[in-house]
């Protein structure tokens, strides 16, 4: 109790979440965003631990259901605009099915996925985003299987309407995918891939040593990048973040990795204004036809226009 009451993250030394929330925290500031207008929501992990840190609304969920929970909050209070922070393990693994129907709900929210590649809180078990032949507890002898790639599969999602990555220690693209996933309307997605000093403390070393194992993604109103990190990443690329098929196939690209705004498309709708526009439907339906079947069902006489029975 006292960590959380603290407001000081006790995450380890050098751990990736600290990035995202640096990262978070300056949007707040540089949008200047009313803490009373913002709910940031997790499930369980280290990652998870990120609402207590933040001095807005928040909800510490349980493990893997982070998205229903926000999707609640989302339905109850349109006003608030809601953040989710999962890890792999949250997200991936026990809150798949939510994540899924989450993307083809697409209500308007910002879900930062903290990818360490492990189930850290617990101390290292395998985690459906580990490098195959990863040796942990659950796998002494190394893992068995590929890891999944969670951009590919939210790109694979009906409703898909944002998709972006960023490295931990590019801070400056961390902040930036963010805020754009934050204007974003829409379920906008934004997978950091983030390093675990603790239990993966060399996974990602060659690619921060090698710049050019980083791909930057351009395109016009997309992220501008600073002439200093241009420097430093001369592996850019043009991409046109309406294209489906290439956002997919950059995806799948680890080596280089991509960063950047992979996909964006401003045309799908958001759940809520959906539900909105289609309150009268259900009465309509009662008045043509299947009053007679439905007046079994109490639901719908006693319902009120937003479907609540008194
Ligand atoms: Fe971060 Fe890993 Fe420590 Fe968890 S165990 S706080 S992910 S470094
Ligand atoms: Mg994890």
């Amino acid at each position: 109790l006292e960590d959380y009451q603290s407001g000081i993250p006790r995450w380890c030394s050098g751990c990736g979440d600290n990035a995202v929330l640096a990262a978070v925290q300056r949007l707040c500031r540089d949008e200047n965003l009313r803490p009373e207008k913002l709910a940031f929501v997790s499930g369980i992990g280290c990652a998870s631990r990120f609402p207590h840190y933040m001095r807005t609304y928040g909800f510490h969920g349980i493990h893997g259901r982070a998205l229903p929970i926000a999707e609640g909050v989302k339905m109850a209070r349109p006003d608030l605009h809601v953040f989710v922070n999962t890890g792999d393990g949250d997200c991936c693994s026990i809150g798949a099915a939510h994540w899924l129907h989450a993307i083809r709900y697409n209500m308007n929210m910002t879900v930062v996925l903290h990818d360490n590649h492990v189930y850290g809180l617990t101390k290292k078990q395998v985690s459906p985003t580990s490098p195959k032949g990863l040796r942990s507890n659950t796998t002494p002898h190394g893992s068995y299987l590929d890891a999944m790639n969670p951009l590919t599969v939210t790109l694979g999602v009906t409703n898909v309407s944002f998709v972006a990555q960023a490295v931990d220690w590019i801070p400056e693209a961390v902040y930036a995918v963010i805020r754009a996933a934050y204007h974003h309307k829409g379920f906008s997605f934004v997978r950091i891939i983030q390093r675990c000093p603790e239990f993966l403390p060399t996974m990602w070393e060659p690619w921060l040593r090698d710049p050019e194992k980083t791909l930057l993604l351009e395109h016009e109103d997309g992220i501008a990048y600073s002439a200093g990190l241009q420097r430093i990443y001369k592996n850019r690329q043009a991409h046109d973040p309406s294209d489906i098929h290439r956002a997919r196939e950059i995806a799948s690209s680890i080596d280089p990795v991509p960063v950047g705004i992979l996909y964006r498309d401003e045309s799908v709708p958001c759940y809520e204004d959906v539900r909105e526009a289609g309150k009268p439907r259900p009465i309509e339906m009662v008045k043509s036809g299947l009053e007679a079947e439905l007046d079994k069902f109490t639901v719908w006489p006693d319902a009120d226009e937003t479907g609540r029975t008194a």
